[in-house]
């Protein structure tokens, strides 16, 4: 071939791959649709590859079974709930002029009756009768003890009462109707268990936790045939931190909670009686505290239910009373109960009476008693 021939040739190649990439532009900016070549056919791109996974088996998910899979120890509460708390209970809100505050609500003012050698003022509103005794915390609903956090004084003839007292303790009964619940489910809560045996009979034979599992089978079918749908944290001999116990109500989303125990005063052997618990309302002294430190200005989240707490310890103090014929060892404030103050929903501890005492052990060693006991807490919920 002759040099100019061969020139030629080369210049008329490059001139076609020229044309042929001005045409087909580059890869890398080579748009996803149909490109149309020289030639007018349509060439679609080639379908890219996608490898779909395959989807593993679901898992078989079941409702935990509360005594065999406990939660975890987490507490089930945020810190805007315990802020939340900590805002409530001021005690700014609230006069102590317990005078002003019935006259307020239209109802008369408290009349002085003198009892042996205490002086009492009662008064009495549509909800019920309430009397305190001058200088301590006695106090009485519907004739049914509960105790204040400060002792009630007269000045100048005239009755004052702490600002607590009346937003914890007069605004939440007289002011209001009984407790009722938002939804009615519930769980009980058989104290102790397991390695925990609680309290042991001073008649030496029975243990705590056995007792109040009893009481807890019990009160569980009288609240399942009044309609309640009904949980408990343990159903055998299960140990149970008390963390655990409010993790289950928190799972299984209960609006109200209630412990079950006996008590005891040993190595005395005389008290004797129902006492009711529920969280005290920050500010106030505890009436029990064991060997803990009562941080009065402390709140928890379950404070945020203060008022249903107490509604709801009243009746079911009342009820089981009136259904044991107990004696009354007054509804009672505690800060230290872990299974309590966590709680986010109203919650109560039942103290059904002291294994210390041998007569009260026999009695309530017997199944008839833990009915009567079953039958009283079950009265209380609608
Ligand atoms: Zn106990």
């Amino acid at each position: 071939m002759r040099r100019g021939e061969r020139m030629f040739r080369v210049a008329w190649k490059i001139g076609l791959i020229v044309a042929t990439c001005g045409l087909w532009g580059c890869a890398a900016k080579r748009p996803s649709g149909p490109v149309i070549p020289p030639s007018g056919i349509v060439i679609h791109p080639p379908t890219p590859t996608v490898v779909v996974p395959v989807p593993p088996e679901p898992p078989v998910v079941r409702p935990p079974e509360p005594t065999a899979v406990p939660v975890p120890r987490s507490q089930p509460v945020s810190r805007d709930s315990i802020a939340a708390g900590n805002a409530t209970g001021s005690g700014l809100r609230h006069t102590n002029d317990i005078t002003a505050w019935l006259r307020d609500h239209g109802w008369s003012a408290p009349h002085p009756v003198t009892r042996g050698r205490d002086l009492r003022y009662e008064t009495e509103a549509p909800a019920g009768r309430f009397a305190v005794v001058v200088g301590q915390k006695e106090a009485e609903w519907n004739g049914r003890r509960l105790l204040l956090g400060f002792e009630p004084r007269v000045v100048a003839g005239q009755l004052w009462l702490h600002p607590l007292d009346i937003e914890s303790h007069v605004e939440p009964l007289l002011g209001s109707g009984p407790w009722h619940p938002v939804e009615r489910t519930i769980m009980i809560d058989p104290g102790h268990g397991g390695r925990q045996p609680g309290t042991r009979s001073i008649l030496g034979n029975q243990f705590e936790k056995d007792l109040t599992l009893d009481w807890a089978f019990r009160l569980r079918a009288l609240l399942e045939a009044r309609g309640w749908k009904v949980t408990m944290t343990r159903t055998n001999d299960l140990d149970l931190a008390l963390a655990e116990r409010v993790d289950l109500a928190e799972a299984a989303g209960v609006s109200v909670f209630v412990s079950l125990h006996f008590n005891s005063s040993f190595p005395s052997q005389q008290a004797a009686g129902l006492e009711t618990y529920c969280l005290t309302p920050r500010g106030m002294a505890s009436h029990v505290v064991r060997e803990y430190a009562d941080e009065v200005g402390r709140a928890f989240p379950n404070n945020l239910h203060d008022a249903d707490n107490l509604r709801l310890a009243v009746a079911v103090h009342r009820a089981v009373i009136a259904s044991t014929g107990s004696e009354d060892r007054a509804v009672r404030h505690a800060r230290f109960m872990d299974v309590l103050r966590w709680q986010n929903r109203p919650a109560i501890l039942v103290e059904g009476g002291f294994l210390s005492n041998p007569e009260e052990a026999r009695r309530i060693q017997t199944p008839e008693f833990r009915q009567r006991l079953a039958e009283g807490v079950a009265a209380a919920f609608p």
